[in-house]
């Protein structure tokens, strides 16, 4: 408390000399993303980065020169200074790098502050280098002509997690050398350390094999690419590129300089189109096939029963890890259809031969695929290598040393983890960042689908607490995907990332316990103006208005608060009219108990922000207590509960918007208090239907009333058809009947529980997605 009240004087007695915007000096704070495990302000006078002060590298140690230059040039776009770099200390005036720091966690550093100078000591290179990103965005990054204060502090510092990834598919979309070094820059401010370079693809081979130069002549480049979501029409023209050799170990060693090790995925035994359109003797029909230009996965994959696939992945594996010295090789393993294989002579050859039997929980081809997978990872790790694979490699068993990345939500890296396998987390409900950030999709480039907005990415966990201790220590880290059969331009691929890179920095980065999303959005606040001064082209919906609303069951009100990131004036109406700057200024929290339209507008001078735009439509039910019988599905829980009468109906951007709950295994039967007896004479639930999904929805709604809690009497039991074709839609279902009085309303929803024959799941259970439910 002591220290803090001390920095808030300090803080404002500096303001009124020196505030970032001030003439001749700028006030550096470690107000910064990722943040640092722990920052404490010491007493002593600041330090002030002036023209003379030095950077300062032991002598003869090349790596701490590097890193002293790099801290040179980021100094130099901040501030416009040209800091000298020697190998010759002096007494004061110096930023001293030192790698001597004795830790456990070799990526350690600690950063100290006095008068006199700075100090940052790693327990390695890499140490040192965040310790030197740490200070560059403790400085304003509009300083420019500008002196730099900064207060007296001593920062230790060490990342939770030791693999801090992202990923970038090239197949779909290629991009330039020149951008995939932006690409590593961008990681490397946010403390990261791994490059998952996704290389091949049905729609393009992008890395030159010098063994097979068909496969960038040839699989590189497809005729054309599909205009919006397989659309069916076509642009007409070829799109193709790949990446030489040298370009890629010019990539390697680019990102190596920044302690970021590049890890290539050639994806197989699926994916591979690329490749087979180059040498179609390698695929179970012989061919002839075509590098592809829709998007999706596709039936034609590599033989698995011809041996010269093998040799093929054997001599390409080892011109790999000529090129990438990583000790991991991702060798892809998802989306790998087995229909070609089930009717292949020689893949049921190789069955039979291997001996490949199936269980109920595996198919002989599952089993097939986990051949080709423990042979490829032999290949590796014969050559010192060892694999990741997306977690399909734990189907029909776990090639043996491998590392499993967890895609399809958290349960892959868990079923690893407790197999003693080292796993990976990039779950798509959190860590997909092709899909939409902001619900306002019609302002926004096409995306993929899905929501996964700033907030939730922050909110991710990633050591589940079903683990127990040494079963957690398998989850060694955190990345996020980038697939960009949507993203066509470097600029889009910078508006995807940014800045929900951020958040991932942080759940890579920071202890759990230290995070908080409030402080995250003031720290980002600072990170975006580095983002303005770059000209990187950001998601600005992070200056949207952000509501929250609550259902106060108590007051028999619907709260809502309206905020922005910059505090920016906001203008709201509750009529549905188009709100401007004379229309009421919101100042607190709004609440009502009747229907009300919201519109609510941000004013600022440069950014223009969608209109947030809310109906709430208050019923019998609205914001009364209510219980479920059962949980919703993991997944699908969102706000939870109370979002069924919280006046709000769910909408049509899809199921996993946030405005629906998911349910799997159960009927569900929901329980209100309406507080007082009440007439009641309809019923109404919203469903979201997408049988694609396996989401059906409601097959029956039964209803029945209480006067005591105890004692129901049914009123009301009404079905409802399937679907009987594919559909995706919100459905309301609805019952009316009599009114009666009654307190305590309970009202079954029937799932289906058996998808209908016509569907490829037939005979297995539904998910059913619901949202509000009215009563009036
Ligand atoms: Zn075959």
């Amino acid at each position: 408390m002591k220290k803090k009240s001390k920095l808030i004087l300090y803080t404002i007695l500096l303001t009124i000399l020196t505030a970032c915007g001030a003439k001749e000096i700028s006030q550096a704070d470690y107000e910064i993303i990722p943040l640092p495990q722990k920052t404490e302000i010491v007493e002593g006078g600041a330090f002030v980065l002036n023209n003379s002060t030095v950077i300062v590298f032991p002598k003869g140690n090349a790596e701490l020169e590097r890193i002293a230059r790099f801290l040179s040039e980021f100094i130099q776009f901040s501030t416009g200074k040209t800091l000298t770099v020697s190998d010759t200390k002096k007494d004061e005036n110096t930023i001293l790098l030192e790698s001597e720091l004795e830790h456990e966690n070799k990526e350690a550093y600690t950063l100290n502050i006095t008068n006199a100078g700075i100090t940052i000591n790693g327990a390695s290179g890499a140490g040192v280098f965040y310790g030197i990103q740490t200070l560059r965005k403790s400085i304003c990054a509009d300083a420019e002509g500008k002196d730099i204060l900064f207060p007296a502090v001593s920062i230790e510092d060490y990342p939770r997690f030791g693999y801090r990834g992202m990923h970038l598919d090239v197949g779909r979309h290629f991009f330039p050398v020149e951008f995939i070094k932006e690409y590593i820059d961008i990681m490397a401010l946010h403390n990261m350390n791994k490059f998952h370079w996704h290389l091949t693809e049905d729609q393009g081979w992008r890395i030159e094999i010098k063994k097979y130069p068909e496969l960038t002549a040839k699989g590189s480049i497809r005729k054309q690419t599909v205009i919006g979501r397989n659309s069916g029409k076509y642009d007409g023209k070829p799109y193709g590129g790949f990446y030489t050799q040298a370009e890629a170990k010019e990539i390697v060693q680019y990102a190596q300089d920044r302690f970021i090790t590049v890890i290539p995925e050639i994806d197989l035994p699926g994916h591979m189109l690329g490749a087979l359109t180059a040498y179609p003797n390698l695929g179970c029909t012989g061919g002839p096939y075509e590098v592809i230009g829709e998007w999706g996965v596709f039936d034609d994959v590599l033989c698995a029963g011809n041996e010269d696939i093998y040799t093929f992945l054997d001599n390409i594996l080892s011109e790999i890890i000529e090129i990438f010295p990583s000790e991991y090789i991702h060798i892809g393993g998802d989306e790998c259809p087995k229909g070609r294989w089930k009717e292949c002579p020689k893949c049921q050859a190789k069955i039979k031969k291997e001996n490949l039997k199936a269980d109920k929980n595996h198919s002989a081809e599952d089993r097939l695929q986990s051949y080709v997978i423990s042979r490829v990872e032999k290949m590796l790790n014969d050559k010192g290598r060892k694999i990741i694979g997306w977690d399909e490699i734990l189907e029909g068993g776990l090639a043996p040393n491998a590392t499993v990345m967890s895609w399809r939500g958290i349960e892959g890296a868990i079923a690893a983890a407790k197999e003693g396998h080292d796993a990976i987390m990039t779950p798509n409900s959190h860590l997909y960042f092709d899909y939409y950030q902001t619900t306002d999709i019609e302002n926004v480039p096409l995306s993929i689908g899905g929501y996964i907005p700033l907030q939730k990415v922050y909110g991710f966990e990633p050591v589940p607490s079903n683990l127990s201790e040494n079963e957690a220590k398998h989850i060694i880290g955190v990345q996020a995907n980038l697939w960009t059969e949507y993203i066509p331009s470097t600029q889009q691929v910078e508006y995807m990332i940014m800045p929900r890179i951020d958040a991932l920095s942080e759940v890579q980065w920071t202890m759990s316990d230290k995070k908080d999303y409030n402080s995250f959005l003031n720290r980002l606040f600072k990170m975006i103006k580095l983002y303005d001064r770059k000209g990187y082209n950001y998601s600005k919906s992070i200056f949207d208005i952000n509501a929250e609303t609550k259902s106060n069951s108590d007051k028999g009100v619907i709260e809502l608060s309206l905020s922005t990131i910059d505090d920016a004036p906001v203008y709201y109406t509750l009529d549905g009219t188009t709100p401007n700057q004379k229309s009421n200024k919101y100042v607190e929290t709004l609440s009502f108990s009747e229907s009300v339209n919201v519109k609510a507008i941000a004013i600022r001078p440069n950014i223009q922000t969608p209109v947030y735009s809310q109906e709430f439509h208050i019923n019998k039910a609205t914001m009364k207590p209510i219980q479920l019988n059962v949980e919703p599905h993991r997944s699908y829980t969102f706000s939870g509960v109370s979002a069924l009468v919280d006046g709000i109906q769910g909408n049509n951007n899809g199921y996993k918007d946030g405005s629906w709950i998911g349910f799997y295994n159960n009927d569900i039967e929901a329980l209100i208090d309406l507080r007082e007896t009440t007439g009641i004479s309809e019923v109404e639930v919203g469903t979201y239907i997408c049988t694609g999904d396996w989401i059906f929805g409601a097959e029956s709604l039964t209803i029945s009333v209480s006067d005591d809690g105890e004692n129901y009497k049914i009123i009301s039991a009404e079905k409802y058809p399937l679907s009987d074709n594919h559909t995706e839609e919100v459905k309301k279902i609805k019952t009316s009947f009599l009114p009666v009085n009654g307190r305590y309303i309970k009202i079954k929803i029937g799932k289906t529980n058996k998808l209908p024959a016509w569907h490829s799941g037939a005979g297995s259970p539904a998910f059913m997605f619901i949202d509000e439910i009215r009563v009036n």
